[in-house]
């Protein structure tokens, strides 16, 4: 039987990065039907919001999505899709592994890291004002509930992947009450794992040093949404960028699986972009669907295509286009049956 999953091409880079990704998924010999539909710009123009509401409706039904970047307009105009995905799906979890891969230059060569990002509170709660013509404010949530189910999503991460530690990444000593509470709730959680993972806690500012030093120090991270939304972008630059770097949503009901990067607007419609990071993420999703050893021959033919380096994307030093790479990994996969 086929598997139904919404596919959300997005902005910019986005459709041709869903078209590379949707071949090489369906070349693994799983059946897929794609559900597509529009959000972000495209979806303004016709529906006069940028996530309409069938989005929802959709991936609610499948419980599976795969999604593109979606353009977010700075300052004025429309709440980000992405943000607004998350909190309507209850996608609390963010998961964006970061692994080093040969024949992409970066400054290590064994990154392997586990970021795992509270995806609905924080100060991405939405909750903003001004206060009087001169000033704003914006309103950090955080709460038990959701830093302890965050906190127990990346210890059975840890204990279902054979990982070894969970580093929970605060900064408790100046935002005692908010970062204090997320740091006691991982705290409370930990306990349960003793002695089959360890636990320890940094501040995010010593985070972002130790990591880019020492990355081999660390496994699993755990951390509130703004710090993971900062300290992930710093984990795929240590494994040579946002155009390889994968990310998942989930949630008890649905899954979207995405980039991490954004829609990369000034390469649109130029058969350029790098798609690695989209078909990571598929791979993401395969595994969440029941398929690893699917997952493992897509991720292994991508690390293959990038290691031989005779049909990368401009920003791994190639010539090749997205569709070319994404030619060049479904060769890779040859015809053997999905597992
Ligand atoms: P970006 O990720 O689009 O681009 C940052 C840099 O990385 C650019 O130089 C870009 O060309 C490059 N890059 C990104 N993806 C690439 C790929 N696949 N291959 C090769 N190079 C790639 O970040 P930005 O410029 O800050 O954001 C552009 C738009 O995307 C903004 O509207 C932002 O809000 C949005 N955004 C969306 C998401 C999402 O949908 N999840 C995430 C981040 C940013």
């Amino acid at each position: 039987m086929a598997h139904r999953v919404t596919l959300i091409p997005g902005d910019g880079i986005g459709p041709e990065l869903a078209e590379a990704t949707t071949r090489v998924l369906d070349a693994t010999g799983i059946g897929f039907e794609w559900e597509s539909v529009v959000a972000g710009e495209a979806a303004i123009a016709t529906f006069g919001t940028p996530l309409p509401e069938q989005v929802l409706e959709s991936v609610q039904r499948t419980g599976v999505g795969l999604k593109g970047p979606i353009t977010t307009p700075v300052g004025s105009g429309f709440r980000s899709v992405n943000v607004g995905l998350r909190q309507a799906l209850g996608l609390y979890a963010n998961l964006r592994p970061a692994k080093s891969m040969r024949g992409v230059v970066s400054r290590y060569e064994d990154v392997d890291l586990i970021i795992v990002r509270e995806n609905t509170e924080d100060l991405y709660a939405g909750i903003e004002h001004m206060v009087g013509p001169d000033a704003a404010e914006s309103i950090k949530i955080i709460t038990r509930a959701a830093s302890e189910r965050i906190a127990r999503f990346a210890f059975e991460y840890a204990v279902a992947n054979g990982r070894q530690k969970v580093t929970a990444v605060h900064k408790a000593n100046i935002m005692k009450l908010s970062d204090g509470l997320f740091l006691e709730s991982c705290r409370t959680v930990a306990a349960d794992y003793e002695g089959r993972i360890e636990f320890e806690d940094r501040i995010v500012d010593n985070m972002c040093m130790q990591l880019v030093q020492k990355p081999d120090l660390y496994d699993v991270l755990v951390l509130p949404n703004l710090y993971g939304d900062i300290v992930s972008d710093l984990c795929a630059g240590l494994v040579g960028g946002l155009g390889v770097a994968p990310g998942a949503n989930i949630g008890t009901e649905a899954a979207v699986f995405e980039p991490v990067h954004g829609s990369a607007p000034k390469y649109a419609g130029l058969d350029k972009a790098n798609p690695t990071a989209m078909i990571l993420s598929g791979a993401l999703m395969l595994r969440h669907l029941g398929y690893p050893d699917a997952a493992v021959r897509v991720e292994t033919a991508v690390r293959d295509v990038i290691a031989e380096g005779t049909s990368t994307t401009y920003d791994l030093g190639g010539t090749t286009g997205t569709a070319g790479f994404a030619d060049a990994v479904i060769a890779r996969l040859g015809s053997a049956v999905a597992g």
